[in-house]
């Protein structure tokens, strides 16, 4: 199937491969000229697991542009521009509205394609970009009868090409059955599993393809914020029985264990730490809260969310109050500045508070991480860290280090030379990802998130 996806992100360029993997001739469009030049020379502007793989395999199906004149002959356009928060905690439709506009100047009126929202946006979007894109043609003189569908995306970025190939679940919101059947056959190959599994991202045992989920676009819109929402408040849950745990003493690692083993509750997304960051959950839980008081409605538990959120971030200040005394002078090492591992992603990072609030305090501030080291500097350039080359290179004179992103590399770490290496032993670990009792005989002063303070 011939297919435009409009923005190259992490989401359009993931799906944008994935779909081209599978066989579809995709045409990737994206307004940044560096994104486009990047993909043309092979070579991706993101990291995510499986793209250097699947990248090149995909090639043969896929081109890469910064003009909308060809996607005329496209039966399908999946819309993934950002879709940033305003001031007001609404969604920023800006690049949406663009995108369509650009669209419907650029559908010469035969066999019009089905317009698809992937981007995360508010309830009733559809039903807008259905207008608009209907009025700029009725404009042009053009039959206004372009239909537009709701199919949002839950990929998570680290895991994006797992979730894209085997996801859990396909979300199409569609009024017409011809526009719910041309999106069943987008997702053919992908429903009933009929491709060969690439070697590094082979399909889970038995995974048995997804379930499709067809409903109107009104509800597709508000099963993705009402997921989001959802897992956004299970972190904070967990986060706010952790600093009750470190208070009694216990460790929030056996209780959200034990908690975990009931199947109702489950096991994921039941890790404490320092709060979720990125650029999902809390733009997503601002827009829908904006929504709600739109409509005199009050969304409590997401509210509670964002404030257990925000004061989780404070955690690792406090803590390396307490355990250092003095911080104006003192040196930090801070791992990771990802949101999460397997990303380069920075956006909305816990890593960037907590950064201010000690330099604020008077500490000079290294930082280290294996991916998103490029990525973090060109999006907060002016702040005053020193970017280390290593793990070795970070500790080398640290009076404390902080672990941020719980990367696969910080866990098998040669943790008694990296302490040889430090001023003073401090170790706080904002993801719990260590074990205490090793840290402490590898001789740090460890503290975690909801844990046993002395082991
Ligand atoms: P992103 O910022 O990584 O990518 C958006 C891309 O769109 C950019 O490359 C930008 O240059 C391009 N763009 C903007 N306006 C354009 C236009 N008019 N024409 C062509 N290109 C344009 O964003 P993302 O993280 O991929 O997210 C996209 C949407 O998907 C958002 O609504 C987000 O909430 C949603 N989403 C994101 C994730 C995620 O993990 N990142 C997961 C699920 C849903």
């Amino acid at each position: 199937m011939q297919v435009t996806i409009i923005g190259a992100g992490y989401v359009g360029l993931t799906t944008g491969v994935t779909l081209a993997y599978l066989g579809h001739k995709v045409t990737l469009v994206d307004k940044n000229p560096a994104v486009i030049s990047s993909l043309e020379q092979g070579k991706s502007p993101i990291y995510e697991y499986g793209m250097d793989v699947l990248l090149p395999k995909a090639r043969r199906n896929i081109s890469f542009t910064t003009s909308y004149a060809g996607i005329d002959g496209s039966r399908v356009i999946l819309i993934a521009v950002g879709t940033p928060s305003k001031e007001n905690g609404d969604a920023d439709l800006g690049f949406l509205e663009d995108a369509v506009t650009q669209i419907a100047h650029s559908l010469s009126g035969t066999g019009y394609p089905v317009i698809v929202n992937k981007s995360t946006v508010p309830p009733g979007t559809a039903s807008r970009v259905n207008t608009l894109v209907n009025n700029v043609l009725s404009g042009r003189g053009l039959s206004p009868g372009v239909n537009v569908a709701s199919n949002p995306e839950f990929l998570r970025e680290g895991s994006a090409f797992w979730d894209a190939l085997y996801p859990d679940r396909i979300v199409v919101g569609a009024a017409e059955p011809s526009t719910r059947e041309l999106l069943t056959e987008l997702y053919q190959p992908i429903i009933e599993q009929n491709f060969t599994a690439p070697p590094s991202l082979p399909r889970p045992e038995g995974y048995n393809g997804p379930v499709l989920f067809t409903t109107n676009p009104l509800n597709a819109e508000l099963i993705k914020y009402a997921s989001n929402a959802f897992l956004a408040m299970k972190v904070s849950f967990v986060n706010e029985f952790a600093g009750l745990a470190e208070l009694l003493n216990a460790d929030i690692v056996e209780i959200a264990y034990g908690m975990g083993l009931d199947s109702r509750i489950g096991n994921k997304f039941l890790q404490a730490g320092v709060g979720w960051g990125g650029s999902c959950f809390g733009k997503d839980a601002r827009a829908i809260l904006y929504t709600a008081k739109k409509y005199g409605y009050s969304l409590p538990l997401v509210q509670g969310a964002i404030e257990v959120n925000n004061r989780q971030k404070k955690l690792v200040t406090s803590k390396i109050r307490s355990t250092l005394k003095t911080v104006p002078g003192s040196t930090i090492g801070i791992m990771g500045l990802a949101f999460k591992p397997g990303t380069d992603d920075c956006r909305e990072t816990p890593a960037t508070g907590l950064i201010a609030e000690l330099l604020n305090m008077g500490a000079f501030i290294k930082v280290y991480d294996p991916m998103a080291m490029d990525n973090f500097q060109r999006l907060y350039p002016d702040l005053p860290v020193e970017y280390a080359t290593d793990l070795a290179d970070l500790a080398d004179g640290c009076d404390a280090l902080v672990l941020l992103t719980e990367w696969e590399q910080f866990k098998n770490a040669d943790w008694p030379a990296l302490r040889s290496l430090m001023k003073k032993n401090i170790f706080i670990d904002g993801r719990n990802l260590l074990d205490p009792r090793f840290m402490e005989q590898s001789g740090f002063v460890y503290r975690g998130v909801g844990r046993h303070v002395h082991v």
